[in-house]
């Protein structure tokens, strides 16, 4: 290894060099080590601050997202100055404020079937801070063909998981663990069930100590394990892990040679920002025009909390989940439309209105925060 220490090097690291496990040896392993993490959110965050810290020597980070007012109670990596600014920029600039020495390498770009395999290359480690089902399994599939450890974690509300996916060191891969996709819609986003802001700190803490693990070749790591924490009640589990001889990219036969298409696997037909719109959906704007007449009911199936946050005036409240007992106060043969914060749990319960033999009924695609955006200006966006 060619790698070495400069003075300043060696007193920025004196704490790890002191430790036998690490050592100068290991210092230089960390310097020679690249790591490509997958978003620059909650995650990410923390991840790519102690990579940083800790001197991995190179790191890439991959986001096509802009920061947001909503990002900052938990994505500590982006201050108040950066919202409207892409999270690579703000992202490298706080690795490179902790540590100048890091080389950082930004791709801000979706990560795809497309351009996947030729990012991961050059790197060693492949660490997963997405918050979607569709590149979490490009993720898996491209760290599984390209063999390379694919460092896993995810949270929602208060819980979070995390495990190294690793079949070329003996474990099983993120297939391994979930087969299938949930449906479309079943396991809401953060940005519908909310998480905690701390949450994210302390799996993507996890992650980066596995990282640095694996770098070190020290200890062990949490393959074959997978870790599960929840907050509220400030416990760890640990489940026991094993590879699916059947896994079908993992297993003894895959029949997953190469990438497939991520939206399709998923069930996921159209893109937020599509023009094109879904049959069950009318827009903001047709809500508008809804509310200023008569002869379209317009409810809102959000939980009671949610009024307190936000609101559009005149428009009566049925929850999803009240939804099974009281759709009986609604005219099944009046035009209705739904709207909750983004637009999947209006989908959901015009389904539900339709299965109860409701005719008419559409969802506001965007929900009450689309609203916000392009209507009111007024109501909160949360
Ligand atoms: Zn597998």
């Amino acid at each position: 290894m060619s790698v070495e220490l400069s003075n300043e090097e060696i007193t920025r690291y004196s704490r790890h060099l002191i430790l036998p496990e690490v050592g100068m040896a290991g210092q230089k392993k960390l310097k020679a080590t690249s790591v490509l993490c997958i978003g620059t959110g909650g995650l990410g965050s923390p991840i790519l601050m102690y990579l940083a810290a800790a001197g991995i020597g190179k790191i890439g980070i991959v986001d096509f997202d802009v920061v947001d007012f909503s990002n900052l109670q938990r994505q500590i990596a982006h201050g108040t100055a950066d919202v409207g600014r892409p999270k690579v920029e703000s992202g490298k600039e706080t690795i490179n404020s902790i540590n100048p020495e890091v080389e950082v390498v930004v791709h801000e770009t979706r990560l795809s079937a497309d351009n996947v395999m030729e990012i991961m290359a050059p790197y060693d480690i492949v660490v997963d801070g997405t918050d979607n089902f569709p590149t979490r399994y490009l993720t898996n599939d491209a760290c599984v063909l390209l063999k390379k450890p694919n460092v896993y974690g995810s949270i929602f509300r208060f819980e979070g998981q995390a495990s190294v996916f690793a079949p070329e060191l003996g474990g099983p891969c993120y297939r391994c663990l979930y087969p299938e996709p949930p449906p479309p819609g079943m396991v809401p986003s953060c940005a519908e069930g909310g998480v905690l802001g701390v949450l994210p700190g302390i799996v993507g803490c996890i992650q980066a100590t596995e990282i640095l693990k694996l770098a070190l070749g020290k200890g062990s790591p949490l393959v074959n394990r997978l870790l599960l924490f929840n907050a509220l009640d400030m416990k760890f589990r640990e489940l026991k892990l094993r590879r699916d001889p059947k896994c079908p990219i993992c297993g003894d036969n895959p029949t997953i040679t190469e990438l497939i298409d991520y939206e399709e696997f998923c069930g996921i037909g159209l893109e937020p920002d599509d023009p094109q719109q879904h049959p069950d959906e009318v827009t903001v704007q047709q809500m508008k025009e809804a509310l200023a007449g008569n002869d379209i009911a317009v409810i809102d199936v959000r939980e009671h909390d949610e009024a307190e946050i936000a609101k559009i005036d005149g428009v009566p409240m049925i929850p999803l989940s009240e939804l099974p007992q009281r759709f009986t106060e609604l005219d099944p043969n009046q035009t209705i439309y739904l709207h909750c914060k983004m637009g999947a749990r209006s989908l959901k319960a015009v389904d539900f209105l339709k299965q109860q033999g409701f005719k008419y009924c559409k969802s506001v695609a965007g929900g009450i925060n689309a609203w916000a955006e392009e209507i009111d200006p007024s109501v909160p966006r949360y």
